[in-house]
């Protein structure tokens, strides 16, 4: 069985709380412009590339978004004032239309 990073508190391997990547799919658009579920991610802890779509979600103050592999950190957006924070990790790749 593999390590557990570090950033990830016990409570989170539940599945208890967490919510299907595809139900962030209005908020990502609002953020980026352009359909997120599809876009890809490779993370930054163990490696596996999945759709966003298929990360886990957990709402509570802000939003994390997380590894369906490993449960690491793979977005994290804020609300700080009137303004979003967006922090990301792992490498994402966007498809967008050529204007
Ligand atoms: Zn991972």
């Amino acid at each position: 069985m593999a390590a557990r990073p570090l950033s990830t508190p016990a409570a989170i391997d539940s599945d208890r709380y967490a919510l299907d990547g595809n139900s962030l799919a209005g908020l990502l658009e609002e953020l980026f412009e352009v359909e997120m579920t599809s876009a890809m991610r490779v993370c930054q802890s163990c490696g596996r590339s999945d759709r966003i779509g298929a990360h886990r979600a957990y709402l509570g103050a802000g939003v994390v978004l997380r590894c369906p592999a490993c449960r690491d950190v793979a977005m994290v957006i804020s609300l700080q004032g009137d303004r979003r924070r967006v922090w990301l990790a792992g490498e994402w790749t966007l498809q967008t239309p050529a204007r």
